[in-house]
């Protein structure tokens, strides 16, 4: 078995954090933060040393980390929460149906409206530049939030965050980042870089398990709550607490995967940003160049920074294509990725594409295999 899946959820995961959820099952997995014996200070403990992890490596301080169940989770958290009736918001062509699909229920309810800004990924005069202009021509008085996605999950391309998060400081409008597919690969800063809402996935690029993602906030940031419940601790009140994060923590932890996911993360620092950038930048390249010399195939938004690479065959429908690589032991996926705005801006056909997403744990080797199992299929 081959996997080049990784934008839908890492796998193998490192033996680190396979191992720390077990040791978490067996030895301290008590709820965290609802009671003062051993077991749930232990697991207290280790939920923290995650968020002191996740700060250093994002670049705020530990209580603005908030755990979630996933990316969408996050989004939704930071999309309702900091969203009021008649506010403006940006969202841009490439987003995911996590941003996608609470941004027009909320603009279907009347309660904001949206505009969605040009990122250009079939352009060769794409440039920050240009994508900074087309969203200030967008921009109104009540524009209260921006939102993209750091990586799209369908093609290689980037989108300029440090950029755009200076343009949205300079005009006082919130920036929220989708890092679904760009955190564990590409660096980030949520001081640096501006942003007020980092939402990041436990299960992708970071190598955790899947049941845990996170929300990063900016310093300043105050939002309402989703949901409400017990927080361990005000437990006379009625209202949730005003601090971050138990404020957005509502109900318990999930213990091992948080467990788990520490030990992604130390995994992704041992290795570098830089070291897993530049091995699936490579591998990217060599899939583009071998693909290239295929008939009949064409190539999504090809050569941008990321390691995802999609294309269309015109003479096979890409779930029959994923279902004839399955067969031969390669996991890919096909269709519309869960991204109704990326595919109309690829202009990709009826069928979807098919997704190739490598990891750091890919081979060169695998990456040739996959090439001779496509070379197979279509001749
Ligand atoms: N945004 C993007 C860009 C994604 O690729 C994904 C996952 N495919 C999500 C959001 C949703 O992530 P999760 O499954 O962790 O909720």
């Amino acid at each position: 078995m081959i996997y080049l899946d990784n934008a839908a959820t890492s796998f193998p995961k490192p033996r680190g954090v396979i191992e720390e959820q077990m040791r978490c099952m067996r030895q301290y997995c008590g709820n965290p933060g609802r009671g003062a014996h051993r077991l749930s200070l232990a697991a207290a403990e280790k939920i923290y040393a995650c968020r002191e992890l996740i700060a250093d490596t994002f670049g705020a301080s530990a209580e603005r980390v908030c755990f979630t169940q996933n990316t969408t989770t996050a989004l939704n958290i930071a999309i309702k929460g900091l969203l009021c009736e008649g506010d403006h918001v940006l969202i841009s062509d490439m987003e995911h149906n996590a941003v996608y699909r609470p941004v027009a229920r909320l603009a279907s309810e009347g309660r904001i409206t949206y505009d969605v800004f040009p990122t250009f990924p079939l352009s060769p005069d794409r440039s920050t530049a240009r994508i900074c202009t087309a969203i200030a021509h967008l921009i109104r008085p009540n524009t209260k939030m921006l939102i993209c996605a750091h990586a799209s999950n369908i093609c290689s391309a980037t989108l300029p965050i440090k950029e755009i998060g200076a343009l949205c400081h300079k005009k006082g409008i919130l920036f929220v980042v989708d890092a679904a597919q760009s955190a564990g690969h590409l660096p980030i800063d949520v001081t640096k870089m501006r942003i007020d809402a980092l939402c990041v996935p436990g299960h992708k690029g970071l190598l955790g398990p899947q049941g845990c993602g996170f929300v990063v906030w900016g310093e300043d940031v105050s939002a309402d709550t989703l949901i409400e419940g017990g927080s361990g601790f005000h437990s006379l009140d009625a209202q949730m607490p005003e601090e971050a994060p138990e404020r957005f923590e509502a109900g318990t932890l999930p213990t091992p995967a948080i467990a788990g996911l520490c030990e992604g993360i130390r995994e992704v620092r041992e290795i570098g940003l830089e070291a897993v950038e530049r091995h699936e930048r490579e591998l990217n390249e060599r899939l583009f160049a071998m693909l290239s010399t295929l008939p009949d195939l064409c190539i999504c938004a090809p050569l941008h920074r990321g390691s995802i690479l999609s294309f269309v065959c015109d003479r096979i429908p890409s779930d029959r294509l994923a279902a004839e690589l399955d067969r031969r032991g390669f996991c890919v996926r096909a269709g519309f990725h869960c991204s109704a705005l990326g595919h109309r801006t690829l202009q990709t056909p009826d069928g979807g594409a098919l997704r190739v997403s490598p990891g750091i744990y890919t081979k060169s080797t695998d990456i040739d295999a996959f090439f001779h199992a496509m070379r197979e299929i279509l001749t």
